[in-house]
């Protein structure tokens, strides 16, 4: 009698936990599935990928220019694309860490277009009085707001105000970026007149300038269609920055402009 009684307990334990099993396997496999689901990498598979460029040209026999435009992205920022793609030129973008975070689908675009994309500090800092925890501060954070946004991983540097210090040369070496300066400066950001902006651009322009814009400014953004076109007429070949030295830029090093020699192909 005792013995039946436990064979008949073991039974109906049995049966709960066989039970028990069951209702857990059903619903705990499909909510796996679900989170698993959730968590992939949907950010990447959004990343458009540049149209394949056509080889970039000799900088050391055309005459190359090198558009750039710091401190954005903005809301002009949009124009200034449709600006540069009707019109098939390629320029560097030297973004601001904090704009790139607020604006991640206009980073995409520039990328996607096939600009170059480089970084200008996080909170437009002046790096060059800037202990070595800020300066590593700004630049990470801002090399990873691009990297959300783009996929890219910035090989440029532009120190913000143009200052910069052998503390900065030795951090951006060990980063693997070099610093980008410039040689025309048309002041853009003072002089809020297209005309003005346009005059300057082209009285200081030869071979292998690069060209300090800001396209946060609407008055810059329109300067642009004069600016290209007339110095088209002239021949120039407008290329991004890295284009202009052949792919070859050292990081640590400081760039304002292509000299003759400098690129590939010549001594
Ligand atoms: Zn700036």
């Amino acid at each position: 009698m005792i013995g039946v009684v436990r064979r008949a307990a073991a039974a109906v334990l049995v049966a709960a936990v066989c039970g028990w099993l069951s209702t857990l396997a059903p619903d705990d496999g499909p909510v796996r599935l679900t989170a698993a689901k959730d968590k992939a990498p949907e950010r990447r598979s959004e990343v458009p990928k540049p149209k394949p460029k056509p080889p970039p040209p000799d900088c050391t026999r055309v005459k190359c220019l090198a558009l750039t435009f710091d401190d954005g992205p903005a809301e002009s920022t949009g124009e200034l694309l449709d600006i540069l793609a009707s019109r098939n030129v390629k320029a560097t973008f030297f973004l601001v860490g904090e704009n790139v975070a607020e604006h991640p689908d206009l980073v995409r675009r520039e990328h996607a277009a096939g600009h170059e994309i480089a970084d200008h500090s996080y909170t437009h800092a002046d790096l060059g009085r800037a202990s070595k925890k800020t300066i590593v501060s700004e630049l990470t954070r801002t090399q990873d707001a691009i990297r959300n946004a783009s996929g890219v991983t910035s090989k440029l540097l532009r120190p913000p105000y143009g200052s910069t210090s052998e503390r900065l040369a030795r951090i951006t070496r060990r980063m693997g970026m070099a610093q980008v300066l410039w040689t025309v400066d048309p002041f853009d950001w003072r002089h809020r007149e297209s005309d003005d902006i346009e005059r300057r651009v082209l009285k200081q322009a030869k071979p292998g300038s690069i060209v300090l814009l800001h396209d946060i400014h609407p008055t810059t953004v329109r300067a642009v269609p004069e600016i290209i076109d007339k110095l088209a007429a002239k021949g120039y070949v407008f290329v991004t920055v890295t284009e202009l030295f052949g792919g070859k830029l050292t990081p640590g090093k400081e760039y304002r402009e292509l000299e003759s020699g400098d690129g590939q192909g010549l001594p």
